[in-house]
């Protein structure tokens, strides 16, 4: 049942309040307590779900703030966001809850062209568009050399992605795919300098192509076409910056999100559970839903212990190494150097996307550094000081306009953020086949939920997903 149709159906039900039946289900619902672990999208996905049905919930956040892998840099104009960036017309629960509590949404596709338009910077040197076709760093084939090198590997994965639906790359049919992206690209008939440089460089997915599964992939490539085939609008955001969907969340609750409860242990047992925070406090329910990226539960203790593939996954399941940079710009030095204000580059730039959050598509509102991969992770071994004047280093030396024109406002490590300890799980080679299936099985009266157990969609409709199908657990639905 979509959360649109549930929605009607619980609204009809509200309006036979008089009925027998009606009231006897909720009162016996109403004793039931659940505890929500994690003020993300998945988590409060969950708790709404369950107080619509009657529960009392109470949700434990480890951080002084709701939204989780959501965070928008409200200090910077436009609100440019450091997590979940943009949605797409074919994200229906988040759309579904962002109309249902008056959040409004911004529709991106006034700034598209601008978004595309990328100066190429390799081995520290902007190469122009116009050149890149013949330029002797360019091994792409010849009918695809006037992409650039990120383009190509989802232009070649889409057209011949064997997924019919979404979830077909849980269908053991396929796990014949689950080979890493290396593997799969040399057996098409690529070598290691071509990987290198149409999926290594500045990575989405994985440390290098060695590590992530292309099964996964063929997920991902599936879930954004289908994205793009719905709707007249690609993209959305959120006004306030997308945080305002998880703020008017968790407003929503009948109970305010516990704040700085940092969970450090979870029991069950057969019909109770309980947690026990860091700082000493204790919850008892009769559920769990527990949104913690695996990357930081496989710290937390759990008792019983979970066995076999489930913990497996906890232990093994990867997430990605990304670092944001917001810098407001002190003068249009594009303006003075004739190129576009965002890059891709290998080096400590990352990638430079312009952010057009103004009034007008035109205004630069902010820049955003991406910082993914091994950027990150060598990022991650200075100081934040040193980082942000490496990142900056990189800009001025290959624009010289920019020199002293960019102010640096907000840094953030997704990898050492005590409480994601990453970004987005990704799935190495093998792993499909070796956990998939068990990922988000309930344990005891404890629930998973979370982007990285959803199966049809993708980060921030993942995490909705997930939240829906962990409430429909405790619910008897499925
Ligand atoms: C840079 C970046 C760009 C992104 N871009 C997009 C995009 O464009 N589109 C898209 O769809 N998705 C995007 N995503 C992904 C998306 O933001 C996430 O998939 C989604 O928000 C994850 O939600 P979640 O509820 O699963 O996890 P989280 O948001 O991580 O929620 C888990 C919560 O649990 C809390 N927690 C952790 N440990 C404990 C503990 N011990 N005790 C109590 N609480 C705890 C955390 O603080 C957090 O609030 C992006 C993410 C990032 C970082």
């Amino acid at each position: 049942m979509t959360s649109y149709k549930r929605r009607m159906a619980l609204k009809s039900l509200a309006a036979l309040s008089t009925s027998v039946l009606f009231n006897n289900q909720l009162r016996a619902k109403i004793h039931s307590d659940i505890i929500v672990i994690g003020a993300g999208l998945s988590g409060l996905s969950a708790a709404l779900i369950l107080q619509d049905e009657g529960y009392k919930v109470t949700v434990l956040e480890a951080d002084n703030r709701v939204g989780g892998r959501v965070l928008s840099e409200r200090r910077v104009a436009g609100s440019p966001e450091t997590g979940g960036t943009a949605f797409g017309s074919g994200y229906a629960r988040i759309i579904d809850i962002a109309q249902r509590l008056g959040v409004e949404l911004i529709d991106l596709n006034p700034i598209m062209p601008y978004f595309r338009n990328r100066e190429l910077a390799l081995d520290q040197k902007i190469i122009p568009m116009n050149e890149w076709p013949d330029h002797p760093r360019n091994l792409l084939p010849k009918n695809m050399k006037q992409l650039p090198p990120n383009a190509f590997f989802h232009q070649f994965l889409g057209k011949q992605n064997p997924l019919e639906t979404n979830d077909d790359w849980m269908n053991p049919k396929n796990f014949i795919h689950d080979i890493s992206v290396h593997d799969w690209l040399m057996k098409e008939g690529f070598n290691s300098d071509f990987i290198d440089l149409v999926y290594n460089l500045n990575i989405t997915h994985g440390h290098t192509a060695k590590d992530v599964s292309v099964l996964m992939l063929m997920f991902v490539n599936a879930f954004s076409s289908n994205q793009n085939r719905l709707g007249e609008s690609t993209s959305y955001t959120a006004k306030g910056g997308n945080m305002s969907i998880p703020e008017a969340m968790a407003n929503n609750l009948n109970e305010p999100v516990l704040m700085n409860k940092s969970v450090g242990s979870i029991s069950t047992q057969s019909t109770k559970a309980e947690v026990i925070c860091e700082d000493g406090t204790k919850y008892q329910a009769d559920h769990v839903v527990c949104s913690i990226p695996f990357s930081v539960l496989k710290n937390i203790d759990i008792t019983p212990a979970i066995k076999g593939p489930q913990a497996d996954a906890i232990q093994k399941l990867r997430s990605q190494k990304i670092n944001m940079l917001h810098l407001v710009p002190k003068s249009s030095f594009w303006e003075e150097d004739g190129m576009s204000p965002s890059m891709y580059t290998d080096g400590y730039a990352g990638m430079v996307l312009a952010e057009r959050k103004g009034s007008s598509p035109e205004d630069v509102t902010s820049l955003t550094a991406w910082l993914r991969g091994n950027i990150a992770e060598q990022l991650d071994l200075m100081s934040e000081k040193e980082a942000i004047r490496a990142v900056l280093d990189a800009i001025e030396e290959l624009r010289p306009a920019a020199k002293n024109q960019l102010e640096p406002v907000s840094y953030h490590s997704w990898s050492l953020n005590p409480y994601s300890q990453g970004d987005w799980s990704y799935w190495g080679p093998g792993q499909i086949s070796e956990f998939g299936q068990y990922v988000g099985n309930p344990h005891g009266q404890i629930h998973f939920c979370g982007e990285h157990t959803a199966i049809s969609n993708r980060g921030m409709e993942g995490a909705m997903e997930s939240g829906e199908r962990a409430a429909f657990e405790i619910m008897g639905i499925i």
